[in-house]
Protein backbone atom coordinates (compact mmCIF):
# COMPACT_ATOMS: atom_id res chain seq x y z
CA UNK A 1 0.00 0.00 0.00
CA UNK A 2 1.38 3.60 -1.05
CA UNK A 3 1.01 5.40 2.44
CA UNK A 4 2.78 8.22 0.60
CA UNK A 5 0.03 8.77 -1.63
CA UNK A 6 -2.64 8.25 1.08
CA UNK A 7 -1.16 10.99 3.19
CA UNK A 8 -1.03 13.22 0.39
CA UNK A 9 -4.71 12.41 -0.39
CA UNK A 10 -5.38 12.91 3.15
CA UNK A 11 -4.03 16.43 2.98
CA UNK A 12 -6.33 16.83 -0.32
CA UNK A 13 -9.49 16.02 1.68
CA UNK A 14 -8.88 17.99 5.33
CA UNK A 15 -6.72 21.31 3.66
CA UNK A 16 -9.89 22.97 3.44
CA UNK A 17 -10.95 22.76 7.01
CA UNK A 18 -6.97 23.02 8.60
CA UNK A 19 -7.91 25.86 11.23
CA UNK A 20 -10.95 24.74 11.60
CA UNK A 21 -12.49 24.40 15.58
CA UNK A 22 -11.26 26.24 18.50
CA UNK A 23 -8.07 25.47 20.63
CA UNK A 24 -8.81 24.80 24.10
CA UNK A 25 -8.34 27.89 25.82
CA UNK A 26 -9.54 27.14 29.11
CA UNK A 27 -5.51 25.35 29.84
CA UNK A 28 -4.07 29.21 29.31
CA UNK A 29 -0.52 27.40 27.78
CA UNK A 30 -2.65 25.89 24.91
CA UNK A 31 -4.60 29.12 24.07
CA UNK A 32 -2.06 30.58 22.20
CA UNK A 33 -0.77 27.69 19.80
CA UNK A 34 -1.24 27.87 15.71
CA UNK A 35 -4.32 26.79 15.50
CA UNK A 36 -3.17 26.22 11.51
CA UNK A 37 -0.87 23.74 12.28
CA UNK A 38 -1.38 20.12 11.02
CA UNK A 39 0.86 17.25 10.92
CA UNK A 40 -0.04 12.99 10.95
CA UNK A 41 2.38 10.23 11.05
CA UNK A 42 1.83 6.71 10.31
CA UNK A 43 3.92 3.70 12.15
CA UNK A 44 3.65 0.19 10.49
CA UNK A 45 4.11 -2.93 12.39
CA UNK A 46 7.47 -3.48 10.58
CA UNK A 47 9.19 -0.36 11.71
CA UNK A 48 8.34 2.06 8.77
CA UNK A 49 7.52 5.63 9.24
CA UNK A 50 5.40 7.78 6.93
CA UNK A 51 4.97 11.33 7.77
CA UNK A 52 2.74 14.67 6.21
CA UNK A 53 3.42 18.05 7.24
CA UNK A 54 4.00 19.19 11.15
CA UNK A 55 4.51 15.47 12.11
CA UNK A 56 7.60 16.42 13.95
CA UNK A 57 6.71 18.87 15.86
CA UNK A 58 5.81 18.46 19.60
CA UNK A 59 2.30 19.26 21.00
CA UNK A 60 0.95 18.81 24.68
CA UNK A 61 -0.84 15.24 23.90
CA UNK A 62 -3.13 15.85 26.75
CA UNK A 63 -6.15 12.92 26.71
CA UNK A 64 -3.85 10.69 24.55
CA UNK A 65 -1.56 10.13 27.80
CA UNK A 66 -4.42 8.59 29.05
CA UNK A 67 -3.99 5.40 27.18
CA UNK A 68 -0.40 4.67 28.30
CA UNK A 69 -1.29 5.82 31.94
CA UNK A 70 -4.06 3.02 31.53
CA UNK A 71 -1.64 0.57 30.30
CA UNK A 72 1.10 1.41 33.52
CA UNK A 73 -1.81 0.68 35.75
CA UNK A 74 -2.71 -2.50 34.25
CA UNK A 75 0.72 -3.69 34.60
CA UNK A 76 1.00 -2.28 38.25
CA UNK A 77 -2.49 -3.56 39.24
CA UNK A 78 -3.88 -5.90 37.12
CA UNK A 79 -7.54 -6.44 36.60
CA UNK A 80 -7.88 -5.13 40.08
CA UNK A 81 -8.36 -1.63 38.34
CA UNK A 82 -11.69 -2.23 37.25
CA UNK A 83 -12.69 -2.47 41.04
CA UNK A 84 -11.79 1.27 40.83
CA UNK A 85 -13.26 2.68 37.34
CA UNK A 86 -15.70 1.14 34.68
CA UNK A 87 -15.40 0.33 31.38
CA UNK A 88 -18.54 1.51 30.00
CA UNK A 89 -18.72 4.74 27.67
CA UNK A 90 -20.18 7.36 29.26
CA UNK A 91 -22.03 9.48 27.48
CA UNK A 92 -21.12 12.68 28.94
CA UNK A 93 -18.17 14.97 28.36
CA UNK A 94 -14.91 14.35 28.96
CA UNK A 95 -14.66 16.49 32.50
CA UNK A 96 -18.47 15.70 33.46
CA UNK A 97 -19.37 15.47 37.33
CA UNK A 98 -22.93 14.68 36.21
CA UNK A 99 -22.67 10.50 36.58
CA UNK A 100 -20.42 10.58 39.84
CA UNK A 101 -22.83 10.78 42.41
CA UNK A 102 -25.18 8.16 41.11
CA UNK A 103 -22.15 5.79 40.59
CA UNK A 104 -20.71 6.41 44.06
CA UNK A 105 -17.60 7.85 42.68
CA UNK A 106 -16.95 5.10 40.32
CA UNK A 107 -15.62 6.77 36.96
CA UNK A 108 -17.44 5.00 33.95
CA UNK A 109 -14.49 4.51 31.88
CA UNK A 110 -10.51 5.10 32.07
CA UNK A 111 -10.40 7.62 29.65
CA UNK A 112 -12.87 10.48 30.68
CA UNK A 113 -11.18 12.56 33.36
CA UNK A 114 -12.48 11.29 36.67
CA UNK A 115 -11.23 7.79 35.40
CA UNK A 116 -7.91 8.87 34.40
CA UNK A 117 -7.62 10.64 37.56
CA UNK A 118 -7.92 7.41 39.36
CA UNK A 119 -5.75 5.53 37.02
CA UNK A 120 -3.02 8.14 38.37
CA UNK A 121 -3.91 7.78 41.55
CA UNK A 122 -3.45 4.11 41.32
CA UNK A 123 0.11 4.56 39.84
CA UNK A 124 1.35 6.94 42.51
CA UNK A 125 0.59 4.97 45.28
CA UNK A 126 3.54 4.05 46.96
CA UNK A 127 5.89 6.25 45.16
CA UNK A 128 6.09 10.71 45.37
CA UNK A 129 4.44 12.27 42.32
CA UNK A 130 8.09 12.98 41.09
CA UNK A 131 8.99 9.35 41.41
CA UNK A 132 5.46 7.96 38.97
CA UNK A 133 5.67 11.08 36.67
CA UNK A 134 9.58 9.42 36.19
CA UNK A 135 7.91 6.70 35.54
CA UNK A 136 5.29 7.42 32.52
CA UNK A 137 8.14 9.63 31.05
CA UNK A 138 10.52 6.23 30.92
CA UNK A 139 7.75 4.03 29.74
CA UNK A 140 6.97 6.72 26.92
CA UNK A 141 10.63 7.30 25.94
CA UNK A 142 10.98 3.63 25.75
CA UNK A 143 7.91 2.74 23.72
CA UNK A 144 8.67 5.33 21.49
CA UNK A 145 11.80 4.53 20.98
CA UNK A 146 13.05 8.34 21.81
CA UNK A 147 15.15 9.93 24.68
CA UNK A 148 14.25 13.05 23.97
CA UNK A 149 10.04 13.06 25.19
CA UNK A 150 9.32 15.44 28.12
CA UNK A 151 7.16 17.29 30.06
CA UNK A 152 6.32 20.49 29.61
CA UNK A 153 6.25 22.10 32.74
CA UNK A 154 4.92 25.38 31.66
CA UNK A 155 1.57 23.64 30.34
CA UNK A 156 1.30 21.71 33.77
CA UNK A 157 1.54 24.80 35.73
CA UNK A 158 -1.01 25.95 33.48
CA UNK A 159 -3.40 23.76 33.94
CA UNK A 160 -2.72 23.16 37.74
CA UNK A 161 -3.79 27.00 38.03
CA UNK A 162 -7.15 26.14 36.40
CA UNK A 163 -7.99 22.99 36.97
CA UNK A 164 -10.82 22.92 39.41
CA UNK A 165 -13.69 21.35 37.30
CA UNK A 166 -10.42 17.95 37.91
CA UNK A 167 -10.27 19.38 41.03
CA UNK A 168 -14.02 18.92 42.12
CA UNK A 169 -13.76 15.16 40.37
CA UNK A 170 -10.44 14.36 42.62
CA UNK A 171 -12.41 15.83 46.08
CA UNK A 172 -15.50 14.12 45.15
CA UNK A 173 -13.95 10.77 44.21
CA UNK A 174 -11.55 11.18 47.27
CA UNK A 175 -15.16 11.74 49.60
CA UNK A 176 -16.14 7.95 47.91
CA UNK A 177 -12.19 6.70 49.22
CA UNK A 178 -12.00 6.55 45.60
CA UNK A 179 -8.70 8.45 45.43
CA UNK A 180 -6.26 6.69 48.07
CA UNK A 181 -3.32 9.55 47.90
CA UNK A 182 -3.43 13.59 48.67
CA UNK A 183 -5.75 15.15 46.21
CA UNK A 184 -3.09 17.85 44.97
CA UNK A 185 -0.51 14.67 44.69
CA UNK A 186 -2.78 12.63 42.41
CA UNK A 187 -3.29 15.82 40.28
CA UNK A 188 -0.27 16.83 39.76
CA UNK A 189 0.83 13.58 38.39
CA UNK A 190 -2.29 13.85 36.03
CA UNK A 191 -1.56 17.10 34.82
CA UNK A 192 1.70 16.48 34.23
CA UNK A 193 0.95 13.34 32.35
CA UNK A 194 -1.43 15.25 29.87
CA UNK A 195 1.40 17.57 29.36
CA UNK A 196 3.80 14.97 27.53
CA UNK A 197 5.01 17.05 25.05
CA UNK A 198 5.13 14.50 21.80
CA UNK A 199 5.07 15.17 17.97
CA UNK A 200 2.82 12.89 15.90
CA UNK A 201 6.27 10.65 15.07
CA UNK A 202 6.77 9.98 18.39
CA UNK A 203 3.29 9.16 19.43
CA UNK A 204 2.48 7.25 16.78
CA UNK A 205 5.67 4.81 17.44
CA UNK A 206 4.23 5.20 21.04
CA UNK A 207 1.04 3.81 20.02
CA UNK A 208 2.56 1.06 17.48
CA UNK A 209 2.54 -1.80 20.49
CA UNK A 210 -1.09 -1.61 20.33
CA UNK A 211 -1.58 -2.40 16.78
CA UNK A 212 1.38 -5.32 16.98
CA UNK A 213 -0.44 -7.68 19.86
CA UNK A 214 1.25 -5.93 22.57
CA UNK A 215 5.03 -5.86 20.83
CA UNK A 216 7.14 -3.13 19.87
CA UNK A 217 8.65 -3.05 15.80
CA UNK A 218 11.78 -4.55 17.57
CA UNK A 219 9.86 -7.52 18.76
CA UNK A 220 9.99 -6.27 22.59
CA UNK A 221 7.04 -7.59 24.55
CA UNK A 222 5.01 -4.17 26.17
CA UNK A 223 1.56 -5.74 27.14
CA UNK A 224 -0.12 -9.53 26.17
CA UNK A 225 -2.06 -9.91 22.61
CA UNK A 226 -5.03 -9.92 25.12
CA UNK A 227 -4.54 -6.80 27.02
CA UNK A 228 -3.48 -4.58 23.93
CA UNK A 229 -6.88 -5.95 22.32
CA UNK A 230 -8.64 -4.83 25.21
CA UNK A 231 -7.18 -1.25 25.42
CA UNK A 232 -8.37 -1.43 22.03
CA UNK A 233 -11.57 -1.89 22.56
CA UNK A 234 -11.78 0.70 25.05
CA UNK A 235 -10.41 3.05 22.94
CA UNK A 236 -12.79 2.25 20.20
CA UNK A 237 -16.08 2.85 22.97
CA UNK A 238 -14.56 5.59 25.21
CA UNK A 239 -11.97 7.04 23.06
CA UNK A 240 -13.49 10.34 22.39
CA UNK A 241 -16.10 10.66 24.85
CA UNK A 242 -19.87 11.61 24.07
CA UNK A 243 -18.62 11.29 19.97
CA UNK A 244 -17.11 8.02 20.54
CA UNK A 245 -20.00 5.74 18.34
CA UNK A 246 -19.34 9.18 15.99
CA UNK A 247 -16.08 8.45 15.77
CA UNK A 248 -16.47 4.29 15.47
CA UNK A 249 -19.06 5.11 12.42
CA UNK A 250 -17.11 7.85 10.67
CA UNK A 251 -13.75 6.22 11.38
CA UNK A 252 -14.01 2.74 12.31
CA UNK A 253 -10.51 2.68 14.17
CA UNK A 254 -9.62 2.55 17.96
CA UNK A 255 -8.79 6.65 18.41
CA UNK A 256 -7.96 8.79 21.18
CA UNK A 257 -8.17 12.23 21.02
CA UNK A 258 -6.62 15.07 23.55
CA UNK A 259 -7.52 18.80 23.51
CA UNK A 260 -4.13 19.85 22.54
CA UNK A 261 -5.34 18.27 18.83
CA UNK A 262 -3.78 15.29 19.14
CA UNK A 263 -5.63 11.72 17.99
CA UNK A 264 -4.14 8.66 18.16
CA UNK A 265 -5.41 5.48 16.25
CA UNK A 266 -4.87 1.63 15.53
CA UNK A 267 -5.10 -0.59 13.26
CA UNK A 268 -4.83 -3.50 14.34
CA UNK A 269 -2.15 -5.68 12.82
CA UNK A 270 -1.10 -2.63 10.38
CA UNK A 271 -0.05 0.55 12.13
CA UNK A 272 -0.58 3.15 14.56
CA UNK A 273 -1.53 5.98 13.19
CA UNK A 274 -1.18 9.62 14.89
CA UNK A 275 -2.47 13.44 13.47
CA UNK A 276 -2.32 16.95 15.52
CA UNK A 277 -4.77 20.10 14.42
CA UNK A 278 -5.01 22.02 17.10
CA UNK A 279 -8.73 23.30 16.33
CA UNK A 280 -11.48 21.40 18.67
CA UNK A 281 -15.05 20.46 17.72
CA UNK A 282 -17.88 21.14 19.87
CA UNK A 283 -16.60 17.20 21.65
CA UNK A 284 -13.32 18.80 22.54
CA UNK A 285 -11.70 16.73 20.05
CA UNK A 286 -9.72 17.56 17.30
CA UNK A 287 -11.84 19.14 14.37
CA UNK A 288 -9.87 18.77 11.38
CA UNK A 289 -7.85 15.95 12.87
CA UNK A 290 -11.06 13.36 12.94
CA UNK A 291 -11.84 14.64 9.37
CA UNK A 292 -8.16 13.71 8.31
CA UNK A 293 -8.57 10.07 10.32
CA UNK A 294 -12.27 9.84 8.06
CA UNK A 295 -10.16 10.41 5.24
CA UNK A 296 -7.26 8.24 5.84
CA UNK A 297 -9.40 5.07 7.04
CA UNK A 298 -11.56 5.48 3.47
CA UNK A 299 -8.49 5.65 1.12
CA UNK A 300 -6.86 2.79 2.78
CA UNK A 301 -9.73 0.59 3.62
CA UNK A 302 -8.40 0.40 7.32
CA UNK A 303 -11.14 -0.85 9.74
CA UNK A 304 -11.43 -3.09 12.06
CA UNK A 305 -15.26 -3.78 11.03
CA UNK A 306 -13.99 -5.37 7.64
N1 LIG B 1 -5.77 17.87 30.83
C1 LIG B 1 -7.08 17.96 30.20
C2 LIG B 1 -8.13 18.08 31.26
O1 LIG B 1 -8.01 17.41 32.25
C3 LIG B 1 -7.29 16.74 29.38
C4 LIG B 1 -8.64 16.72 28.69
C5 LIG B 1 -8.61 16.18 27.31
O2 LIG B 1 -7.57 16.13 26.65
N2 LIG B 1 -9.76 15.80 26.83
O3 LIG B 1 -9.08 18.81 31.14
Amino acid sequence: MDLEAILDGVFGDVSDHIGEGKVADYIPALAKIDPRKFGMAVATVDGGIVTLGDAGEPFSIQSVSKVFTLTLALGRVGEGLWKRVGREPSGTPFNSIVQLEHEHGIPRNPFINAGAIVVADTLLSGHEPRETLGEVLSFMRHIAGDETIVIDREVARSEQQTGFRNAALANYMFAFSNIHNPVEKTLGVYFHQCALSMSCVQLARAGLFLANRGRLASGHSVVSAERARRINALMLTCGHYDASGDFAFRVGLPGKSGVGGGILCIAPGKAAIAVWSPGLNANGNSAAGTRAMESFARRSGWSIFG
